[in-house]
Parts: C-alpha cells; structure tokens; sequence
C-alpha cells in the first residue's frame, strides 16, 4: 500500500487528471486556470473532492491537512509561492520545478533551513547528484558535472538554426518532456537552469559546476571529489526513478524503470557544449555568477520568450536575443526580498513580451 494522496494539481491533461482523481481520492484538486476548473468540477460531479482554482488553489493543494511531502511539478514561476507555502509547513519538497530556484534559490533555501523542510530534487541530473552524495561530504566536492543529452540540436552550427520551427525543436531525441523544457532542452537554457539550480540545492560556486554534452543519457551526473574519483549514477533514461526516490528516499524501492544493460551500450561519449551555437548556456552562467536578481530576470525572459517561439512569433534566436536584452535592461537588485523577485519576474516578462527583434 503506498501513500494516501491528499490533493492534486494539473494545468493540462485532465483526462489523466481524472483518471487519477478517481483513482487516487485526493480531497482537493488544483487547476489554475478558473475555466478549466470548472469544466473539471463538473467531470467529477460525482466524486466527494473539492476542485480549486488560481494560485489560491495551487497554495492549497500544497498546504493540504495532514501531507508529508509535496511533489511541485508545475513549469516556471508560477511553482514559487506553492513551493513556499508548503516549506513553511516544514513539509518535504520533491522539487520538481526548477524555475523555483533559477528566480529564488536564496530566499528557498533559506526559509527551507529556517522550516527544516527538506528539498530532494527530482530533475535527472540533481536526483543523479544527490544520489551520488549520500554518505559523502559536501566539502570534499571538487566539482559538479551536469550531464546534458545535447538536445535535437545537438552537432547543429548557428547558420542551421536560424529558421527552425518549434515542431522541429519539440524534437528530443532521448526525453519525452512538456514543451516549455523541450524548447529549454533544444537552446541548452535547461542546462542553464540546472547550473544555477544546482548552485542553489549544494550551496556550491557556479565555477565548480560543470555541463557536458553525453548523448546517450545513461549517466544522468557526475560528482568529481577533492582525490580525484568521480562518482556517478547510471540508469536508462526514464523519469520514474528519479520521481520515485525523492518520495522513497533515503529508501530504494522497484521502479518500473528497465534493467541498465551494460553489454547493449555500445559507447559512452562526452563532449564539451557548443557555446557559439547555444548562447543561452553562457547567458545562465552569466546570470549564475552576478548576485541578486540576474537569475530571475533571465528566467522570466526565457519564459516569454520560450512561449513567443511556440506561438511562432519569435525566432529560435530570438529567445537569447531576448534574455539577453532583459539581462542588459533589467534592474538588477543585489538586495532582494520575494517582492522585488515577483516585480522582477512581473517586468522581465512585460519587457520580453513587448521586445520587438
Ligand atoms: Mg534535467
């Protein structure tokens, strides 16, 4: 018998949400948007579970009565206040939105200590991370090495990219994903993002943080300690696992994850990322290395942006063009409060969404 699950929350796919509800008997479902939850409270009409909306909703699905842990799994800032409500809970966080950290890390991981919420990432490469870290000590880390599949684009040069479509960057070879972490995976922002989350969740120095293009995604990070040995966590690319050891840990249990096969594996190769054809990486590692609200500004740009480009109103370089331009526009607050992240991630989006390139 697993865990009870209290309350649920999705933005799209409600007919799985459904399937879920009537399975699973949470007392509360979140949906943000007012529409789509009432059209959900009236597929469940029959069902004795409450169904909310907005970020009310959000934050009450994840200060339900009597929950121990809290999956957030939402895509982009909007997984913040949620994730903050449910630290001040002290409740466990299986953090699966990274956005929470890229725009806020500082102030999380420090109302995390304070609550003594615990944080386990569920993202491939930190669950990877974390993994390799259990009975070591942070300080013998030498370096962090954040794997990356490379994405569709991967052995692509610039002059090949400039007329891409979003159908053609939804593409990933090796990750069935939602479309905002495609897009993140295709420009290697989502590498970005996961250096800055990775400075956030191991209180460790950017420059110590290193990403590396592995297209075959079985290690999914490595660990370099201060004597040199590199630890690292392999498996086949699959999201259970990842999903099911932040709810188990510090427990193992059976996924439905296949067997590694090791005798199948014809290579494991490594290469340095392109920084010529994918700016976005050294646009996160810029961000990661200026204090304050850089990483929020680049964030919400890349929000913006990354929507735009679905619509087919930006190019595929547009997206850096524009995080770089909130970068260069943008206050940056070397003093910040949640306010000036909310206001922040408020103008760096306005500012993108009315950036004409
Ligand atoms: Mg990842």
């Amino acid at each position: 018998m697993g865990l009870p699950v209290l309350a649920l929350s999705a933005n799209s796919s409600i007919k799985l949400l459904e399937e879920q509800t009537r399975k699973f008997r949470p007392r509360l479902v979140a949906l943000y948007s007012e529409e789509a939850a009432r059209d959900f409270a009236a597929r469940v009409a029959d069902l004795d579970v409450k169904v909310a909306s907005g970020m009310d909703g959000l934050i009450a699905a994840a200060c339900v009565d009597g929950a121990q842990t809290v999956v957030t799994a939402v895509v982009g800032t909007i997984g913040l206040l949620p994730t903050l409500a449910a630290i001040k809970l002290s409740r466990r966080i299986a953090l699966a939105n990274k956005e929470t950290l890229v725009c806020a890390g500082t102030l999380v991981m420090s109302a995390a200590k304070e609550h003594n919420a615990k944080i386990i990432p569920v993202d491939s490469e930190h669950s990877a991370l974390f993994q390799c870290l259990q009975g070591e000590n942070l300080k013998s880390v030498q370096k962090l090495i954040l794997t990356a599949s490379g994405g569709p684009f991967r052995g692509k040069k610039r002059s090949d990219l400039l007329a891409v479509s979003p159908e053609q960057a939804l593409k990933h070879p090796k990750w069935n994903m939602g479309n905002k972490i495609s897009i993140d995976s295709a420009t290697l922002m989502n590498k970005g993002l996961e250096i800055i989350e990775a400075v956030h969740i191991f209180n460790i120095q950017p420059d110590k943080i290193e990403a590396v293009i592995h297209p075959q995604s079985i290690i999914h990070s490595m660990i370099e300690y201060c004597d040199n040995s590199v630890m690292a966590q392999l498996s086949e690319p699959d999201m259970c696992l990842p999903i099911q050891y932040a709810l188990t840990y510090p427990n193992r249990k059976p996924t439905p994850t296949k067997q590694l096969d090791l005798t199948k594996l014809t290579a494991l190769t490594f290469e340095s990322p392109d920084m010529d054809t994918f700016p976005c990486l050294s646009l996160a590692r810029q961000a990661a290395q200026t204090p304050g609200t850089a990483c929020a500004i680049l964030n919400a740009a890349n929000e913006a942006a990354v929507d735009l480009f679905l619509r087919n109103k930006l190019s595929f370089y547009g997206i850096s063009d524009t995080v770089q331009a909130a970068l260069e526009n943008i206050e940056i607050k070397t003093d910040f409060t949640l306010d000036d992240v909310l206001e922040t991630d408020k103008a760096a989006k306005e500012f993108s969404y009315n950036l004409k390139i």
